[in-house]
């Protein structure tokens, strides 16, 4: 009996004394081990951005045109030697893949509150020249943009694509791909937001100064010309329209409405054949068309659309270009 009761002692003493000890042990360890786990995860998604930065530098490498070996060494270089060798390039050769004449330009000598280095020389204008189709893509970079890139070298058009500040993988390496192959790269907004952007003349320019500067830093070449969201008059800026046109003019950009659109944003979303006829249906008897159509994730039909319009618009006497800022401007008012 002794011996049990001493054995029950034990136990009770175990149970009583060792427990909390115990629980006390346990809670400390936890709490050292989420502390841990909570450094490692902080490592893992540093890690996890590293694979992403070095992969999109992989990847941009298997798709750089065989016959660039200056691309193909740009993509191979680390970001910071990257931005630099693609500033270097562009300077060395403007507009590559282009075969028209540089632009003249005079100085722009007018002084601005915000953003007072937000602006470019200006271009001296041509006359419009007729006969010419001009493809516009706006909204994008986008998961489309490649298959776009892809169709128009197929049938071997230039055309213009007005982005924003989206940031889908691989934007820069997509942004680059638009100059490389010939196209021009303009501004649209940073946001898209149009109560936000439309706010204000300044909230207006500083929303587009960003803009400006994600296309900049993603290929090095500065955008020179630019389309409004919403177009240049619409309903969100119609107190302050003119005040925006005359600050952006002043700035030296030249911006863009259009006189076609495929009316891909309606709803219900058209199907192609629709966006066919939207297009074809609208540009008899015009001196120039500028098309309208967009870039999202929403515009598989646009895509679709694409090689019949190209078609249509070539037999219908046009021939492709891209917008260069000595082309002049169309405004909604007169769509000229
Ligand atoms: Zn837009």
């Amino acid at each position: 009996m002794g011996k049990i009761k001493l054995f029950k002692g034990i136990i009770y003493t175990i149970i009583f004394a060792l427990f909390p000890l115990t629980l006390a042990a346990l809670t400390a360890s936890s709490v050292v081990f989420h502390a841990l786990i909570k450094d490692q995860n902080e490592e893992i998604r540093g890690l996890r951005s590293e694979v992403e930065r070095l992969t999109s530098i992989v990847d941009g490498m298997k798709d750089a045109p065989e016959d660039d070996p200056s691309d193909t060494e740009a993509r191979k270089a680390t970001a910071p030697f990257r931005k630099w060798f693609l500033n270097i390039h562009s300077v060395m050769d403007p507009g590559s893949g282009e075969d028209k004449p540089v632009p003249e330009t005079i100085a722009n000598d007018m002084t601005f509150e915000i953003c007072p280095d937000f602006k470019q020389d200006i271009t001296l204008q041509n006359g419009i020249e007729t006969g010419k189709a001009y493809l516009t893509f706006d909204d994008g970079p986008s998961v489309y943009t490649n298959e776009i890139l892809d169709i128009l070298n197929e049938y071997e058009v230039k055309a213009t694509f007005f982005v924003i500040n989206t940031k889908i993988e691989n934007y820069d390496i997509i942004l680059k791909r638009i100059v490389d192959e010939g196209h021009t790269l303009g501004m649209h907004s940073a946001s898209h937001i149009y109560e936000k952007i439309y706010k204000s003349v300044n909230a207006f320019v500083s929303d587009l100064n960003n803009n400006f500067t994600y296309i900049w830093e993603a290929t090095g070449i500065k955008p020179q010309i630019m389309r409004f969201a919403g177009g240049s008059i619409n309903s969100y800026n119609s107190g302050i329209a003119s005040d925006l046109i005359k600050n952006i003019s002043e700035r030296g950009f030249v911006y863009y409405d259009w006189n076609v659109s495929t009316g891909d944003t309606s709803l219900p979303r058209p199907d192609s054949d629709r966006i066919v006829r939207n297009v074809l249906d609208n540009i008899n008897g015009r001196d120039r068309i500028i098309i309208l159509a967009h870039d999202t994730i929403t515009k598989g039909e646009t895509v679709k659309a694409l090689p019949r319009i190209i078609a249509g618009v070539r037999e219908a006497g046009f021939e492709f270009d891209r917008l260069t800022p000595d082309i002049p401007l169309m405004s909604l008012k007169s769509r000229k």
